[in-house]
């Protein structure tokens, strides 16, 4: 099935700074920005420094240099303002607040003292990474039995109804799952107070206009939850296009473990960024070749259905081909991924 963007598009690049940006996050970015420019339409850029105790303050500024560095543009964002601001999740609390209190008045929400160990306890294992299902311990409770409960001592679930969802997505195809059966209740507001990833980032596509939600199938689960907030609070529901992972030769999600891939290193090595944009557009299947290119170069012949549905192997030669691109390479491994990624 082929099916457009509906007009007018706005997409987002929403770096979440608990690091430095990889490669894989660069790849993300530049198909988000493709997305969205090749229709037309706006892009936001929102930093997402909620939800971890893992953010770096310095990583904030890394990741919008190494944006600028690829080439990426903007339309509204922190460095540059606009009119749905502010575009830095903690500077957006009391937003999230105000609408936590209607699900709270709502008794769409109740509150889980239930530990790590307990969930995992009473739940049966799951098939992906997702963690356990929540078994619904505390389900019982109201929205309003917090009065009784210490401060600090709970967290915060979303009640799902038995409901079923379905949607297209443009990349990854069909999406059906029944979220209370195969995801469970989710936490929304942690023991701290601070909302979760799951919030944010519906609260805030919707307050910045964002119609077009492009990043990595790992999120898909996380779609069908967003999905049901955002049919509580009776907000627009944006289009989604998911994008296959890049991996390891071990086929394990890139990680340090395969290696350091930070846009940081190959800008102290005075890399073009070309380099990497026509790498990451071979990868994922927009060109038959590695060569350099702009994303702007990328735009005219950008299309959804050209993307690749199968993870990228990510090989340590490829790295050093990033590099230094002399010679090394032994002959095939810019051949066109076809089975399951790898090269030859
Ligand atoms: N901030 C998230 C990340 O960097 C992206 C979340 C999203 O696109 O919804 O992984």
């Amino acid at each position: 099935m082929r099916l457009s963007f509906a007009r007018p598009v706005v997409g987002r690049l929403a770096p979440s700074p608990t690091g430095a940006q990889h490669l894989g996050n660069a790849r993300t970015y530049l198909i988000a920005w493709l997305a969205a420019r090749a229709a037309g339409g706006r892009v936001i850029l929102r930093i997402e420094d909620i939800d971890s105790p893992r953010v770096k303050a310095w990583a904030v500024q890394q990741a919008i240099d190494d944006l600028r560095w690829l080439g990426l543009d903007w339309d509204e964002g922190p460095d540059i303002g606009g009119p749905n601001g502010p575009y830095v999740q903690t500077e957006r609390q009391e937003y999230y607040r105000r609408f936590f209190r209607e699900l709270s008045d709502r008794n769409l929400v109740y509150p889980c003292t239930c530990s790590r160990s307990d969930i995992a306890a009473a739940s049966a294992p799951h098939a992906d990474q997702e963690g356990p299902v929540y078994p619904g311990t505390c389900r019982h409770r109201s929205s309003r039995d917090q009065e009784n409960l210490a401060a600090g001592s709970f967290s915060w679930r979303f009640r799902l109804t038995t409901e079923s969802d379905s949607y297209f997505d443009h990349g990854a195809g069909q999406q059906s799952r029944s979220p209370a059966a195969d995801l469970g209740d989710f936490v929304i507001c942690k023991a701290d107070g601070t909302p979760s990833y799951q919030m944010a980032v519906v609260l805030d596509d919707a307050a910045m206009g964002v119609t077009q939600v492009v990043r990595g199938n790992d999120l898909i689960p996380s779609t069908f939850r967003q999905r049901a907030l955002i049919r509580a609070w009776g907000l627009p529901i944006p289009e989604y296009l998911h994008l296959p992972l890049v991996i390891g030769p071990d086929g394990r999600r890139l990680a340090k473990r395969h290696g350091d891939t930070r846009l940081s290193i190959l800008r102290e090595n005075s890399v073009p960024p070309e380099r990497l944009i026509g790498f990451l557009a071979w990868s994922a299947g927009l060109r038959e070749f590695p060569g350099p290119a702009t994303a702007q170069s990328l735009l005219d012949s950008f299309e959804p259905t050209k993307l690749h549905s199968r993870p990228f192997v990510l090989h340590p030669a490829h790295w050093d081909w990033l590099l230094a691109p002399s010679g090394k390479v032994a002959p095939g491994w810019f051949e066109t991924p076809t089975n399951g990624g790898t090269t030859p």
